[in-house]
């Protein structure tokens, strides 16, 4: 009998649920240099990078370490839909265990006095267990919570995606283009109050000023109504809408 060696799987470390400090504190202990993290935030919440190797300022070793060993964001995206407009779109996610989640962008024209908004409805659990009859999701029952990572992903894809190719409303000329992400809503699959802490985390990870720095009040949470949590989330440091 010929006994195949098996190879083992290792589990990557998804580096968007990590703040700064806990992605530094990972690092060392590691043995890497703690100012490794601020240029790896860098490169993910400012310069949007989807893979270590276009992180040049980091060692080639480092590079190869953080390929074998992290990930930056779970998932394919396995479809992505845009409106006859191009105000609205839509994708379908495919996380790391095969679960399916949706996230919307949604591009709104200056108005006024105010300029272009971009904001990403965002999901933040697999299903929802509250069933409320006129949701789809509902109906789906509840599968998983996701993790902050998870949640961080869906606002990073389509942050990259306007970076890319900024987009620019329609019939105005002269108005300018949009290429970052204004606003995010918690208002997609899943009651984001009833994973409370994977949001509460991935809210701090997109505020924190090293990195992403989107302002809290641009920031909404929306919820069915649990009251003990929203009295909660009102007590905390980082005030959301
Ligand atoms: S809480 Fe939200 S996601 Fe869940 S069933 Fe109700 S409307 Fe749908």
């Amino acid at each position: 009998m010929t006994i195949t060696p098996v190879t083992p799987v290792i589990k990557k470390t998804d580096l968007l649920g990590f703040t700064l400090p806990q992605l530094q504190q990972w690092l060392v202990e590691r043995g890497e240099a703690a100012f490794r993290g601020k240029q790896i935030y860098n490169w993910i919440y400012q310069r949007l990078a989807a893979d270590f190797a276009t992180m040049t300022n980091l060692p080639q070793a480092l590079r190869s370490r953080l390929e074998a060993e992290a990930s930056i964001g779970p998932g394919i995206v396995r479809s992505e839909q845009h409106s006859k407009d191009d105000r609205t779109r839509k994708i379908l996610l495919e996380l790391s265990d095969g679960k399916l989640i949706e996230s919307v962008l949604m591009l709104y024209p200056p108005l006024g006095e105010s300029s272009a908004r971009a904001t990403v409805c965002v999901s933040s659990q697999a299903g929802c267990a509250f069933g409320c009859t006129f949701c789809a999701t509902g109906q789906m029952g509840f599968d998983r919570h996701l993790s902050a990572g998870e949640i961080v992903a869906q606002v990073l894809y389509f942050a990259r995606e306007l970076r890319a190719a900024p987009w620019v409303a329609a019939g105005l000329p002269g108005s300018r283009p949009i290429d970052h992400i204004t606003n995010i809503v918690l208002m997609g699959m899943g009651e984001p109050l009833h994973n409370y802490d994977n949001v509460l985390q991935a809210l701090r990870i997109l505020n924190s000023a090293e990195g992403f720095n989107l302002g809290a009040r641009h920031m909404t949470v929306s919820t069915v109504g649990l009251v003990p949590a929203i009295l909660k989330l009102s007590q905390e440091p980082l005030q959301v809408n």
